[in-house]
């Protein structure tokens, strides 16, 4: 028998191309990947008005991707859950879902585990397994909307892994989730995060998706962000700067600039000062973050004094800058943490 096919990662006319080789009308199309998209089904047999034949074929030829909720977490400071989701093949990712007072904003992975080894992230230390599918991106997002009764409005590719490591499929994701046939979440709802693969920077702002960049810096020189990010020994921090700045002026979409602040290794006012040239001039925003406590990390989080200073000095410099407010700080909710956990806890 041949291996059956991943349905939900198929757009609406790949389905119908599909499907018209069975012979089938294109309403059927219609009907299925509403199903599949809209009403979050996770077997054929709840296609209601899908005659049983057609249920039968379709079974045999292709299989629907599934996020199964493994274990939650809810923070008891706000409404922030996090999902630890268990694969068809029994992998484990994670997703934080956070209530804002404009909506609900999920944070989903796109691969299990990370190869960019960044030496403060908890992901960065559990390795590499596979990337994920677009329908298993999707499939983070429709279970917890089932979960709660409640609809996303904004995503942020943020969980586990690094989106342009593995571009087709987050491509595709992107076109799937946006499309009206489906979850209908516009790409302006849309955020991703790299840690700064320079190419595919480039290759994504030549497609002018009106998704939102954040770009993951953490130090304002190559010295320093060599120690904590080993991306930047292939892609340095100039080359980085320049495909922002590329990025910035062909998309005309601002660019936000993730900067975790460990104390005593990124935090200075030089640091401050070198970030301001870095990227004066440029469409951008910056985002300072207190860094996670990581078990295994040596790494400290700045003194709430040292990132007010900080942001103070970029704002004065005309680099507008916001501290970040971390939402379920007792669950874990940083990426690859609760996963490292339930690993260790086997
Ligand atoms: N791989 C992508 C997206 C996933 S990581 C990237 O690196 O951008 C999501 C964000 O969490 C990144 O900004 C990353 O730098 C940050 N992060 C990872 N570990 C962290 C920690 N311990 N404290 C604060 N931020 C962390
Ligand atoms: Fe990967 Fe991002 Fe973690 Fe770095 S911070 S290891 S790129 S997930």
């Amino acid at each position: 028998m041949t291996e059956r096919k991943d349905i939900k990662s198929l757009t609406a006319e790949e389905l119908g191309e599909d499907l018209a080789t069975l012979g089938l009308p294109s309403y059927r199309t219609n009907q299925i990947f509403g199903w599949l998209h809209q009403k979050n089904v996770t077997s054929f047999a709840e296609m209601l008005n899908i005659p049983q034949n057609i249920r039968q074929t379709l079974s045999e030829r292709y299989y629907i991707a599934v996020a199964s909720i493994e274990k939650k977490q809810i923070s008891c400071y706000d409404d922030t859950v996090k999902y630890l989701f268990r694969l068809s093949d029994g992998e484990m990712i994670e997703s934080v879902l956070m209530h804002y007072h404009h909506g609900y904003t999920i944070c989903i992975s796109t691969q299990v585990g990370c190869r960019m080894g960044c030496t403060f992230c908890a992901t960065g230390k559990g390795g590499f397994s596979r990337n994920l599918s677009p329908s298993e991106m999707l499939a983070q997002i429709q279970t917890a909307q089932s979960d709660n009764n409640i609809r996303i409005a904004n995503i942020v590719l943020m969980g586990m892994g690094e989106p342009l490591d593995n571009f087709d499929n987050v491509m595709k994701f992107l076109s799937l989730v946006s499309c009206e046939k489906g979850l209908n979440i516009g790409m302006r709802h849309i955020s991703l995060s790299t840690c700064g693969i320079v190419p595919k920077i480039y290759e994504l702002a030549d497609r002018k998706l009106q998704i939102t960049l954040s770009v993951s810096l953490h130090a304002p020189n190559d010295t320093i962000r060599n120690r904590t990010m080993p991306v930047n020994r292939k892609y340095p921090v100039n080359e980085l700067i320049k495909a922002c700045r590329y990025y910035a002026k062909t998309t005309k979409r601002r660019i936000t600039f993730e900067y975790a602040m460990i104390d005593n290794v990124n935090d200075s006012d030089e640091c401050a000062y070198e970030l301001v040239r870095l990227v004066k001039g440029m469409l951008c925003h910056c985002n300072l973050i207190p860094v996670n406590n990581v078990t295994e990390t040596h790494y400290r989080r700045s003194q709430k004094k040292r990132l007010l200073q900080f942001a103070e000095i970029l704002e004065k410099n005309g680099v507008p800058a916001t501290v970040r407010r971390t939402l379920g700080s007792d669950i874990d909710a940083s990426c690859g943490q609760l996963r490292g956990k339930h690993h260790a806890e086997q």
